[in-house]
């Protein structure tokens, strides 16, 4: 028995849908310069912990249908979604060193 979900299969004549921007909420128009920026697992070298990388990449409707994808509509809102990410990953940072420094 094969599970098929049709409705997950995003058709790419069928670009109606519509994005948010994920920190102030604005709706995406055709012509608008927006950013999708998300983070990855990522470890420098084999002994070193993973983390998490942060990545930006200028809007890529394909890559926007991403559930971890974040959808920012300029750079204002970019820099406060990066502003918050560093808040996070420096307490995650200082929780790590202080955990490790023994
Ligand atoms: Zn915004």
């Amino acid at each position: 028995m094969r599970k098929v979900q049709p409705n997950d299969g995003v058709s790419p004549l069928t670009w109606t849908e519509t994005f948010n921007c994920d920190i102030c909420g604005k709706q995406k128009g055709s012509v608008d310069h927006w950013w999708l920026a998300w983070s990855e697992p990522y470890s420098p070298h084999p002994e070193a912990p993973e983390r998490h990388m942060f990545k930006i990449y200028p809007w890529e409707n394909m890559m926007a249908h991403d559930a971890s994808a974040k959808h920012l509509c300029g750079q204002a809102c970019l820099q406060k979604l990066v502003d918050r990410w560093l808040n996070i990953e420096m307490g995650t940072a200082h929780a790590a060193a202080q955990h490790s420094s023994k």
